[in-house]
């Protein structure tokens, strides 16, 4: 089940709400425990996985009741059914019927610190996911148990616990964090580096998830441990020289960045002006560096804050920013979605449309892609009524360095809808090289 606060990505202004998505259907504060009962009863589901979003951004009230309904009618006092329970600790931030639930699931969190200190009992998660804010708390947590920092590095074994360990770790990143009262435009996400390695080995992680978030409700960074020079600091953007590269080895990081803000628009341009410029070419080098692995998967979803330039100098754009480093044994894959209208322009002395062409150094790739991913347009403020499922029609463009061992795929998806409305294929026979064509030949 997916219980989510619809939040569109240009939406910045946080308003409080009374109603929410519940799989992909708008149900009004009164109506949902209704609507758990006839789950319940009518329907007779047992709930296996929740997945819950942005509660945070609903009113106090409802988030509260919200958040007791769920684990009085869907999860149930002894979770019997329950498998996965993710984001619900964003309406409590962190309570005992929570923290109990966590002992239950195969995948869990984000967790807060109260309930991670509840977590002594021996288990292997699929999946547990944290946030840059827990590895802060944890970090403080130990800083206040002790007075040097070997001391401090020992309350920091004794706090994370070697009888949990977990397949795979999501790491939330919230991308506008700043100083209470600080300027939000400050760039503000240093991570104490010790407990991000600590949590990595003590939990046996094999791979990773990381999520750059816009905003998260916990936006504001604590400063009281950067007072102290026990800890290493961190940010996935700082220049990547001063990194410092980890021993431990990952089999995938994957990297979501489908609400994202910042990464996304830095990864696909490198003209963006001194004042806003926020080093995030320097992700995938740093990725490697912390998070050391030989593939990484990567989705660039949507296009806020991306200005749209061509898919030529798009393509040519990303690829300067992956082969930054010169990477050797990589494999690396993005997921593109673009807008059918970067795949033209207009010439002015023409005044006629002339189609695009593939960026130099990519190879097409015989493979058809598709996919289906749900969305809708926002109205005003209201929200979508429904999300509508679209398809997606992808070609894989491929650049590869064997001597390095680098391949990089870049997936470019384009919505079918708009391929079949604003294509005539008489212009393909004057355009035979350009890059839309291939999603009509094979
Ligand atoms: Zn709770
Ligand atoms: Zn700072
Ligand atoms: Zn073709």
């Amino acid at each position: 089940m997916k219980i989510e606060y619809a939040y569109n990505i240009e939406d910045i202004i946080i308003r409080p709400k009374d109603y929410i998505y519940i799989n992909y259907r708008k149900i009004n504060h009164q109506n949902v425990l209704p609507y758990f009962i006839f789950l319940n009863t009518a329907v007779g589901v047992k709930v296996q996985k929740i997945t819950t979003r942005k509660l945070w951004m609903l009113e106090d009230k409802f988030k509260r009741r919200l958040h007791d309904l769920i684990h009085s009618q869907l999860i149930g006092s002894n979770g019997k059914h329950i498998q996965t329970l993710i984001g619900l600790e964003e309406a409590c931030d962190g309570c005992e019927n929570c923290a109990n639930i966590a002992q239950k699931c195969l995948e869990y969190g984000p967790l807060r610190f109260s309930t991670l200190q509840t977590m002594t009992y021996s288990k292997n998660y699929k999946k547990l996911h944290v946030t840059d804010k827990l590895f802060e708390v944890i970090a403080e947590y130990c800083i206040s148990k002790s007075k040097n920092k070997e001391e401090c590095f020992k309350e920091l074994k004794n706090t994370i616990l070697a009888t949990i360990s977990c397949d795979k770790l999501a790491i939330w990143i919230c991308e506008t964090r700043r100083e209470d009262g600080e300027d939000p435009m400050r760039d503000h996400m240093h991570m104490p580096r010790e407990v991000i390695d600590t949590i990595l080995r003590k939990w046996n992680v094999k791979s990773l998830k990381l999520s750059m978030l816009h905003i998260t409700n916990e936006y504001v960074c604590s400063v009281e441990w950067l007072q102290y020079d026990y800890f290493t600091r961190v940010r996935l953007n700082d220049p990547y020289s001063e990194t410092k590269q980890s021993e431990l080895k990952f089999n995938h990081v994957e990297v979501s960045l489908s609400y994202s803000c910042y990464c996304v628009r830095d990864l696909g341009n490198r003209e963006i002006s001194v004042s806003e410029y926020r080093g995030f070419d320097n992700f995938i080098p740093n990725i490697r560096r912390i998070f050391p692995t030989d593939r990484i998967t990567m989705d660039l979803s949507h296009w806020f804050a991306v200005p749209e330039i061509d898919i030529e100098k798009k393509m040519s754009t990303i690829l300067q920013v992956v082969t930054m480093e010169k990477p050797q044994n990589l494999s690396l894959d993005i997921k593109f979605f673009v807008e059918s209208r970067i795949v033209k322009k207009l010439n002015e002395e023409t005044e006629k449309e002339e189609l695009l062409g593939v960026a130099p150094g990519y190879v097409l790739q015989k493979k058809r892609l598709h996919c289906f991913k749900k969305s809708s347009p926002f109205i005003g403020e209201q929200g979508p009524k429904v999300f509508l499922d679209n398809k997606w029609i992808g070609r894989r463009f491929q650049v590869e360095d064997t001597v390095h061992q680098f391949t990089f795929n870049l997936d470019v998806y384009i919505k079918e809808k708009e391929l079949e409305k604003e294509f005539d294929k008489v212009i393909f026979q004057e355009y035979p090289n350009s890059f839309v064509r291939h999603f009509f030949c094979m």
